[in-house]
């Protein structure tokens, strides 16, 4: 049986916001409770995508927050050449293949039709490389714990992008590979990425390497539905100590945890210890999108 290994794994296209506070508080919580490791790996792997510093800024941000991890720093940029070995290995099982199409030529079909699967359609042009989803169709299936079974069609999911054309490693591959190398065992993020999972469990299944388990996190949206991020300018988390306390009290009530009022304005280090005794995921009420008003607002 192996122990408890969770991680947060923020992509450093910015500060992080109280949207991906929730992500991070909710995996520590459940990695402390469980006496299990939490680790942090900045999911760098889109340069154009990431401000310099922002990774740096992330884990200030943290250590405001109290939310201290085990171990080194995994950052996705330096893993080349694990992505490329998997991306090998699987070429050599005939998983991954070359794919020259355009989006545009495969444009009126609900997922890329395959057409490269056996023969590189345009020999000349750059190329991406994709998954074969056509050779076991079996499907998807995991219990989310929140969200309960989820099953998914392989013929819906289609051949999935392993690296990308401009030579770029797509998040699916990097995050298999990067959860199988770092031994995690749990996975809890947001809801966001539940259509994600399927991609990721075949890939599991492709590599041989053992699945964890998965939680998914209601999604904490802006006055207009959407997710919260840069793009629509949630302010970045605050390093400041007095306002960091009721920030994060905000943050587990926004969990349906039960924090005692007095606590919104305890240090970091006790609302914690409050936090990781008391956990319970089971408190958390399962829906997709969960409003940023009614998550800050008293209870
Ligand atoms: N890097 C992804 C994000 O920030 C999260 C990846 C994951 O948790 O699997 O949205």
């Amino acid at each position: 049986m192996n122990r408890y290994r969770g991680r947060f794994a923020p992509t450093p296209s910015g500060p992080l916001h109280f949207g991906s506070l929730i992500a991070a508080l909710a995996s520590f919580l459940d990695a402390r409770q469980a006496g299990g490791e939490w680790r942090l790996r900045i999911e760098d792997i889109d340069p154009p995508r990431c401000p310099a510093g922002a990774g740096d800024e992330i884990q200030r941000q943290l250590d405001a927050f109290g939310l201290h991890w085990d171990g080194p720093v995994l950052w996705q940029h330096a893993r080349d050449a694990a992505y490329q070995a998997a991306l090998e290995r699987l070429t050599e099982r005939g998983l991954a293949y070359p794919c020259s199409c355009s989006r545009k030529q495969w444009r009126g079909y609900p997922v890329y039709p395959g057409w490269c699967r056996n023969a590189v359609c345009e020999p000349d042009k750059p190329v991406a490389w994709r998954l074969r989803s056509d050779l076991g169709l079996r499907p998807v299936i995991w219990q989310d714990r929140l969200f309960g079974e989820q099953r998914f069609d392989p013929a819906e999911l289609g051949d999935v992008v392993l690296k990308r054309k401009d030579g770029l490693w797509a998040y699916q591959l990097a995050v298999v590979v990067d959860d199988a190398d770092q031994g995690i065992t749990e996975v809890v993020r947001g809801f966001d990425l539940l259509d994600n999972t399927p991609w990721q469990r075949q890939l599991q299944d492709a590599l041989g390497a053992a699945e964890p388990r998965y939680l998914h996190l209601p999604l904490i949206t802006g006055e207009d539905g959407q997710k919260l991020s840069k793009q629509n300018l949630a302010p970045a988390l605050p390093t400041r100590d007095a306002s960091v306390r009721p920030l994060l009290h905000a943050a587990l009530r926004a969990l349906d945890q039960v924090p005692p009022e007095a606590l919104a304005t305890a240090p970091v280090t006790e609302q914690l210890a409050w936090a990781v005794e008391t956990w319970s995921v089971a408190r958390i009420r399962p829906r997709a999108e969960h409003p940023l008003a009614d998550a800050q607002a008293r209870a």
